[in-house]
């Protein structure tokens, strides 16, 4: 078998990265695109000792779960993985995942595994669930001004203004944008030579409020005839923000550093309520009174999926397992999510972020919403934590600072640094609440936590990222007491 060459698979498998898995005369085939159950033609794109890759050429018999993506540039664009697969069968490819992880990585047995995890938590539809979008600009083979998204692995343009997975106001705030530039002559960035102006269009979308904002990031540092751009924007419903932000900078990240409001205010407002999970049901998440605001600025991190986020934070707090006096402490807070709605039902909390600006977004949350009972500190948790054991060890500090009852950990994909978990392991809370974007970092310090006195008592998955491969989960564990 050699590259180019034409072979018939089944598709019994998915790895995940959500390709599907074949095997043909002993040799394994990863497919983009194909699906478990479909019968294929692939052609071997790259082939290795003992696997290769192939490329979907014609479905022969297709899989029960295959179904007619909404969007039909799905296979060009790098954004979604898994469209052409039946939602239910993408949770069930989620939930084995994050099992499978657990298994391998973790080394728990499966058993116990499918004793542990509860079924995940899906959407209602995995479309239009996203509150930002990032669109970049570029030029089409005319030479018009486009928006659209960078083709998988690479940075050419696919002219799209309306992503089905983001907002259908989108597509309004782009066609104006767009019009503006053409209009009055205003050049698409090309990152090839570093010239022209406009780079990308951020937009921001609050389900709760319906309150939008747009900012123009731009090569330079002001945007020529703005009233023109305003004029066409502000009237848009809900316009809340415009600004422009500047970057000059000839590298793959985004935001530059200065932003400039040019009409309305710097921030949009938006909330996140608390909802009760109810048994094991997925649809059952009720929402309560409890809601936190939070204003929300271009840079400010905040979850994509609000929706599935009041689930999934709902869920951490329901195993943070709080009663009002608890000291708690919300590592990698990011803007005091999770730590505002703990402050609502423990007697402390600390949080600990390690970029400057999220922190000052938690203190301004904290005080918008009129929450004075939480802490936060700049740095990594890796050496805020540490640092302020060993401190209050030395100082004799009562039991209950060295001692928190409970730590919530959300770390980005890599996990949790080792000194980190360590220091969590010195401080034995009763329970940890573990959020995590990565399931295989996950299994691995879920792995370390439990050889060191801690039981893992509960796994759920819920579904933020519907269409792609990405799943989080919450977990709690508990304190074995010997
Ligand atoms: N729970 C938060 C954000 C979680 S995302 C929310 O929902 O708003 C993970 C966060 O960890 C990011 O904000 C990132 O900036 C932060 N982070 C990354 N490495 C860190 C480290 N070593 N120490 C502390 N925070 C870190």
């Amino acid at each position: 078998m050699k590259k180019n060459d034409i072979v018939e698979l089944n598709i019994v498998d998915m790895g995940v990265d959500g390709e599907g898995i074949g095997k043909y005369e002993g040799m394994t085939f990863f497919v983009k695109d194909a699906i478990i159950g479909d019968v294929i033609k692939a052609r071997i794109t790259k082939q290795k000792k003992n696997y290769g890759y192939a490329r979907v050429e014609e479905i022969i018999s297709p899989s029960a779960a295959r179904i007619t993506p909404e969007c039909e540039l799905h296979r060009r664009c790098g954004g979604c993985q898994i469209q052409a697969m039946d939602y239910k069968k993408q949770l069930e490819f989620k939930q084995n995942k994050v099992r499978g992880n657990l298994i391998r990585i973790g080394s728990f047995a499966p058993e116990f595994v499918d004793e542990v995890m509860l079924p995940i938590v899906g959407m209602e539809t995995p479309y239009r669930y996203r509150n930002k979008a990032q669109f970049p600009i570029g030029r089409d083979k005319e030479g018009n001004p486009v928006a659209g998204f960078y083709a998988a692995r690479t940075h050419s343009i696919i002219p799209v203004t309306d992503c089905k997975l983001g907002v259908k106001e989108n597509q309004i705030v782009l066609e104006r944008v767009l019009s503006y530039m053409k209009e009055n002559k205003v050049e698409p960035y090309d990152e090839t030579t570093g010239k022209g102006l406009v780079r990308h269009v951020l937009i921001r979308y609050g389900f709760t409020t319906k309150e939008m904002m747009v900012c123009l990031v731009i090569n330079g540092k002001k945007l020529p005839e703005a009233e023109k751009l305003i004029e066409k924007l502000s009237e848009i419903e809900g316009m809340t923000s415009i600004s422009v932000n500047q970057n000059t900078k000839n590298t793959n990240v985004i935001l530059g550093e200065v932003t400039e409001c040019i009409w309305g205010q710097p921030y949009i407002t938006d909330y996140i309520h608390l909802r009760k999970c109810e048994k094991t049901e997925q649809e059952k998440f009720t929402p309560t009174d409890t809601a936190i605001a939070y204003h929300i600025s271009p840079q400010s991190f905040y979850q994509v999926n609000p929706v599935q986020t009041e689930k999934l934070y709902s869920l951490a707090l329901e195993y943070a397992g709080l009663t009002g006096k608890e000291t708690v402490w919300d590592l990698y807070c990011g803007i005091g999510t999770i730590s505002l709605f703990l402050a609502q039902k423990a007697g402390k909390v600390y949080g600990v972020e390690i970029v400057p600006q999220a922190i000052e977004d938690a203190k301004n949350n904290a005080k918008l919403n009129g929450i004075s009972n939480a802490e936060f500190f700049v740095g990594k948790a890796e050496e805020v934590l540490p640092q302020f054991y060993e401190r209050e060890s030395r100082a004799n500090t009562e039991q209950a600072m060295l001692h928190p009852n409970v730590i919530v950990v959300d770390p980005p994909r890599k996990g949790c640094d080792e000194k980190c978990l360590e220091t969590m392991l010195k401080m034995q809370p009763e329970r940890i609440v573990y959020v995590s974007c990565d399931s295989a970092t996950l299994a691995r310090d879920l792995r370390i936590l439990c050889d060191d006195g801690y039981e893992l008592k509960k796994v759920r998955a819920v579904d933020q990222f519907g269409n792609t491969t990405h799943v989080e989960c919450v977990t709690l564990l508990q304190k074995i007491v010997k």
